[in-house]
């Protein structure tokens, strides 16, 4: 046993993994390195919001509206809702971090798939939560039956990523409806629709709608994906106004600055133009899948921006070839990778890498 450091630092704390960012990729003689690890958009800002991001440059010496009280209110007319049922926060790990700090006390049960996004297990155990995870299908789909069957008196908050990072599988409209009515009153079900932009799938359930329909659930989403400001760190909870309400007390006062609520909002302004960039994905995604599995490759059915591959032992080694061809991929040791879609470029050389992986093996 080591001797113990003081100050002393919390023992749940001292356990952390800590989060894990998608890695750059390497520069290598001739070729473009492409970074296809963060499920970020690959194309660049559209140049109405870096003007809008220049304006608000100029206040940079004054607080921002700690209610971002446009961009709220941006966000419930697009959304069909009133303001109070909206919490905004530091990109949607930011508000998922407030969600269990607002309902959770020490000792409570937070529950989720696994695998699915790695801040859950990080966050439930800074609020002092017991994480509760309740493995995935073999196909990546969440086993809604056994979420359900799990609940105990202390659950209090359940997260259900659709689509799922990393497998990228959606939960049903069906498959939800069967699984809220076996979930008590007191837990609130968060759906997790990071991605939910890049979704096809017409059976896919429907956060909003679904959380108008029933007291407990509430959703969480990004303009970090589809609206393509990942760094300036912009996501907000929808749900039932008390949650809300409480969610947007836990949050970091003044955490979202002026220039990404601008930003935001601009966003929204110009939302076709953006969805119409994020339709160039999923016909990437569609073209990159189907030619990976001409290859023999079995991918999950991804409604997402990305691909994930269960390469299990050979995870690693896949990630290292990708790497010494300057592309940077998700490898989650010893399960598989989780490829990001990005430039036409960078998909073809994937593709490439994949046959010249599968030809040597
Ligand atoms: N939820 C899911 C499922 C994610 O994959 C991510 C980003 N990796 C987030 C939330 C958080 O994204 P952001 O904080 O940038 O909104």
């Amino acid at each position: 046993m080591s001797e113990p450091l003081f100050p002393r630092v919390r023992k749940s704390i001292e356990a952390l993994p800590t989060y894990k960012a998608g890695k750059k990729a390497q520069a290598v003689d001739g070729l473009s390195p492409y970074k296809l690890s963060s499920n970020e958009i690959a194309l660049e800002p559209l140049p109405s919001v870096l003007a809008v991001i220049a304006q608000a440059a100029q206040d940079i010496n004054r607080y921002p509206d700690p209610f971002a009280t446009e961009l709220l209110e941006a966000l419930a007319q697009k959304l069909d809702v009133s303001v109070d049922k909206i919490a905004i926060g530091t990109g949607s790990v930011g508000v998922c971090q407030q969600i269990v700090q607002a309902m959770v006390d020490a000792g409570d049960e937070v529950m989720f798939a696994w695998r699915s996004f790695e801040a859950y297990p990080i966050i439930s155990s800074i609020a002092g939560a017991v994480s509760v995870q309740i493995p995935l299908r073999d196909d990546g789909s969440h086993h809604l039956e056994a979420m359900a069957a799990a609940v105990t008196p202390r659950t209090r908050v359940i997260f259900l990523c659709t689509p799922n990072n990393p497998t990228g599988n959606v939960i049903s409209q069906l498959q939800f409806d069967a699984f809220i009515t076996q979930i008590p009153a007191d837990v609130l079900v968060v759906i997790d629709e990071a991605y939910v932009e890049f979704n096809r799938d017409e059976d896919a359930v429907d956060g909003l709608a679904s959380m108008l329909a029933h007291p407990n659930v509430g959703i969480l989403r990004t303009f970090s994906k589809a609206y393509g400001l990942a760094a300036l760190r912009v996501g907000y909870f929808v749900g039932p106004q008390h949650v809300a309400q409480a969610v947007m007390k836990t949050a970091v006062p003044f955490g979202v600055s002026s220039i990404a609520q601008a930003a935001a909002v601009e966003s929204l302004r110009n939302e076709s133009e953006l969805l119409a960039r994020v339709e160039v994905v999923t016909q990437e995604r569609k073209q990159c899948e189907e030619q990976l599995r001409e290859l023999g490759v079995e991918l999950h059915p991804s409604q997402a921006n990305f691909m994930w591959w269960a390469l299990g032992d050979r995870t690693d080694e896949f990630a290292n070839v990708c790497m010494r061809n300057a592309i940077a991929v998700r490898a989650f040791s010893g399960e598989g990778v989780r490829i990001s879609i990005g430039e036409p470029e960078a998909m073809q050389r994937l593709v490439q890498i994949v046959r010249e992986f599968l030809a040597e093996s």
